[in-house]
């Protein structure tokens, strides 16, 4: 019988072609024409019988040799990011606006290579490949979790790998709690009577709301920091068109992330109140509007236990590395999280001399790490 990684390290090849087809050949959102053609033509070359859906992907339910009951679902993502390419790769996006710039070619790569072995070779769980659209913020996790597949009982585990840009290629970070930040947006919008810009005295100033409310949020991610680190970032200003005219009216709009619920919940009251401070003391009213983003990604600290203790043995311990805090980054993965165990783990994938992080117009790949990710997805098929 053939090691798993041994499988992996002879698919290299063969997922390096992959890869580069799917990245040249990029599809944004939900509606992935193509990439779910491919994807399903792949599988039905291994002979398998992929469930599809347009517009919530595909996932394939293996039987396992030993099934101990519960089921492995394993998942890639499939979609880009509204980018056009800057990274010059010679197989770089023919297709302007859009750039597999987050790495799922690689994830869908490693996962067609885990499909193609456990054609091969059957895994010893029951395991169900589920590859996703629509993750950068339409909430594709949400659409595949209804394949008739993943109807599975709450003893199944889920697994998912994320390649990251700036971290040695091969080493894999991992948490034992919190993974992933929860993320959510909000917007302010100040109106007020506004008037003649040589007489501030008298008008209602959203200009002065929005600098006072850009340091209030600032002052208190500050101040929460204290006990987790949190994040209220302005990323939207969009106030005023004439130099001697107060405007009466001002929008801004911004980013949170937090890593557990009590956090989120302070810091969205807290920048409501400061959102009505900063409008009083302006002269201006103020509406606070709250957007729910992701949820927090959350490993099983049992999970993980068994999954580095494995993954020391097949890729040797220097390659797992603890990480000093969860990434503020967020995921749809944690929807799977929330219905199973499991974890999510970061694949470093760096290209020396490279320093652009995922979702960068010129991020660049290490390709080799593909047979690494596809060790670690059969590994977690096989089970831990
Ligand atoms: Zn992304
Ligand atoms: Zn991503």
């Amino acid at each position: 019988m053939t090691s798993r990684r041994e499988q992996a390290a002879d698919l290299q090849g063969w997922m390096t072609e992959q890869r580069r087809l799917l990245h040249q050949h990029p599809e944004v959102g939900l509606d992935l024409p193509d990439t779910h053609a491919h994807i399903d033509d792949v599988l039905r070359t291994c002979g398998l019988a992929p469930e599809r859906h347009e517009q919530s992907g595909l996932t394939v339910a293996l039987t396992g040799t030993d099934p101990d009951g519960s089921t492995r679902v394993l998942r890639a993502d499939m979609d880009a990011l509204p980018i056009t390419e800057r990274s010059g790769v010679d197989f770089a996006s023919t297709r302007p606006g859009a750039m597999h710039a987050c790495g799922h070619d690689l994830h869908m790569a490693m996962l067609l290579g885990a499909a193609r072995a456990f054609a091969d070779q059957p895994p010893r769980r029951d395991v169900v490949l589920a590859f996703q659209p629509g993750e950068e913020s339409d909430r594709g996790a949400l659409k595949v979790l209804e394949h008739d597949n993943l109807e599975l009982g709450d003893d199944a585990s889920a697994f998912a790998i994320h390649v990251h840009a700036t971290q040695p290629a091969h080493t894999v970070h991992f948490t034992r709690d919190v993974f992933m930040a929860y993320g959510d947006w909000f917007q302010v919008d100040f109106s007020g009577p506004g008037g003649h810009a040589a007489t501030p005295e008298d008008a209602g100033n959203p200009v002065e709301a929005a600098a006072r409310f850009v340091l209030g949020a600032q002052a208190l991610a500050a101040d929460l920091a204290g006990e987790e680190h949190v994040v209220a970032t302005v990323t939207e200003l969009q106030i005023g068109n004439a130099v001697n005219v107060i405007s009466a009216s001002g929008r801004l709009r911004g980013t949170i992330r937090s890593l557990s619920a009590g956090q989120r919940s302070r810091l969205i009251t807290g920048l409501e109140e400061a959102a009505a401070e900063a409008a009083s003391a302006s002269r201006v009213e103020a509406a606070f509007a709250f957007t729910e983003g992701y949820p927090a990604v959350r490993n099983d600290p049992d999970y993980v236990d068994r999954m580095v203790a494995r993954f020391g043995e097949v890729l040797g311990a220097d390659a797992l590395t603890p990480m000093p805090r969860p990434s503020m980054v967020i995921e749809d993965f944690a929807y799977f999280l929330q219905k199973w165990s499991g974890a999510m783990v970061y694949l470093g994938a760096q290209v020396p001399g490279h320093h652009s992080f995922n979702h960068s117009d010129d991020v660049v790949y290490d390709e080799s790490v593909l047979a690494t990710g596809a060790t670690m997805l059969l590994e977690a098929g096989d089970g831990f």
